[in-house]
């Protein structure tokens, strides 16, 4: 069944996904990608990238440091209110959300299933999610710093250098990825809610005046990037913020949600109106004057700013319980093609018959000059098939005894089993339509 555990237990299985610290019992909120892992994180951000920034000409890229001066915290208002509400159950003296109705139903579940009548909170109090830390060698309230609890700071903290060296001029955007960390009061749903992550984050600078038409549109452009990602239109909402949710600076807030097995619909990627908070107020702690000038607009302005924001554990694991499937005896992990960790995975058919090996082992180094390429000659053909299924490899090319007469290889699909035989010199143009046809 697509349960939440089996996903985790593929993960690991597979190296997509380790506890982080694992050999000293782990830590709580952090997790490590393997090497499957780490490919198709790099496939999320490479489509992201790409979407945003490679293909347009009006957002550029950048990369900023995970710790500033610690006045752009204060400036932002992270010092003062980036906190949650913090209440410890009276039995367990566990401590949760107390925003999270959901959790705190379970808990009190969880108590009420050993017997227990009633559960009783505390109050509930702030808990500051900005990470400490302190530069150079004397530790005091001089020297304190935070690791970033967004990326997005460093991105208004440049805006106008971006202005000066660049031709860009509104509407624009300034994209970065990168870490940011948040000391979670409850971490927990595995990647969901975890404390070190990277997100992807877009600043789309805009007039005033156009922030509603340009909220509307990045809603567009983002959902859609969804689905050609492969996610099921059926398994993914938008979900407007209520007045009383939304962050303080922002004018209108929005979730695209994704519907986890076992959880039900959850916020994968928020899409807000900062409005021209972040701007105004870098501006007043610095001193320096902020606002867009350029030769149409007579009058100096704070432009608003449109911000699609998206964690890239939250849309690893999406995509992982999306194409997670069970099918008779076997698991397949059904990613589109060009996000897959491998595109191909070739084998010799027997690893003890070296005119084989030697074949497939030349086919192995030509693909891998342009595809995400695996190889394998352990154990029998079968097995293979079975761990390039749960890898979600697309296909699977084998080089057996007709090999070393025609010059073809069987070359296996992934999701419908079915074997075509194709000739080993073709295999590049092959494998080059497939994976443009997917992109489709
Ligand atoms: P939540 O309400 O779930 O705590 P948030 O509304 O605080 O999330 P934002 O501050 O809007 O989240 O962050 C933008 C994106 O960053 C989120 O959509 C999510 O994908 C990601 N993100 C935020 N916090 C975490 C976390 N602790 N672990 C993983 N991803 C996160």
């Amino acid at each position: 069944m697509k349960t939440i555990d089996a996903i985790v237990a593929l993960a690991k299985r597979r190296g997509f996904v380790y506890p982080s610290s694992e050999l000293y019992g782990g830590l709580g909120g952090f997790y490590d990608y393997g090497p499957l892992g780490v490919a198709l994180v790099r496939s999320i951000k490479d489509s992201w990238w790409k979407t945003i920034v490679d293909l347009r000409d009006d957002i550029v890229g950048l990369d900023s440091c995970i710790i500033l001066n610690p006045e752009v915290w204060r400036a932002s208002g992270h010092v003062a209110s980036f906190t949650d509400p913090l209440t410890e159950c009276k039995v367990c003296h566990m401590r949760i959300r107390a925003d999270q109705p959901v959790d705190v139903a379970a808990h009190e579940a969880m108590h009420r299933k050993a017997g227990i009548k009633t559960v009783e909170w505390t109050e509930a109090r702030q808990f500051n999610l900005l990470f400490r830390s302190f530069v150079g060698p004397v530790e005091d309230s001089t020297s304190q710093v935070y690791l970033r609890g967004e990326t997005c700071q460093g991105i208004f903290i440049n805006f106008p250098n971006v202005l000066a060296t660049t031709r860009v001029r509104i509407p624009f955007g300034i994209a970065q990825i990168g870490k940011a960390f948040r000391n979670e009061v409850t971490p927990g749903k595995y990647l969901f809610r975890v404390r070190e992550f990277e997100q992807m984050e877009l600043e789309y600078f805009v007039h005033p005046d156009q922030a509603g038409e340009m909220l509307a549109y990045w809603k567009n452009e983002r959902f859609r990037w969804h689905l050609e990602m492969g996610l099921g239109r059926e398994r993914l909402r938008f979900r407007q913020h209520e007045a009383d949710e939304r962050a303080h600076y922002a004018a209108d807030s929005w979730d695209i949600e994704y519907d986890f097995p076992e959880w039900g619909f959850r916020e994968i990627e928020g899409i807000a109106n900062r409005t021209d908070f972040d701007l105004k107020t870098h501006a007043r702690h610095s001193g320096r004057d902020l606002r867009y000038r350029d030769s149409q607009s007579p009058d100096p302005y704070y432009p608003f700013v449109i911000e699609p924001s998206i964690g890239i554990s939250r849309m690893f694991l999406a995509l992982l319980a999306d194409a997670y499937h069970e099918d008779g005896k076997r698991t397949v992990l059904r990613l589109k093609s060009g996000l897959a960790p491998y595109t191909a995975a070739v084998f010799p058919l027997v690893a003890n018959k070296p005119e084989l090996a030697s074949q497939a082992r030349d086919i192995y180094v030509r693909l891998k000059q342009l595809f995400r390429t695996a190889w394998d000659d352990r154990g029998n053909i079968g097995k293979r098939y079975l761990t390039q299924d749960e890898a979600g490899t697309p296909w699977c090319v084998t080089v057996d005894y007709q090999t070393l007469s025609d010059g073809s290889v069987t070359v296996r699909d992934r999701d419908t089993t079915s074997q075509e035989r194709v000739s080993r010199d073709r295999l590049n143009e092959y494998f080059g339509a497939k994976l443009s046809i997917s992109a489709k």
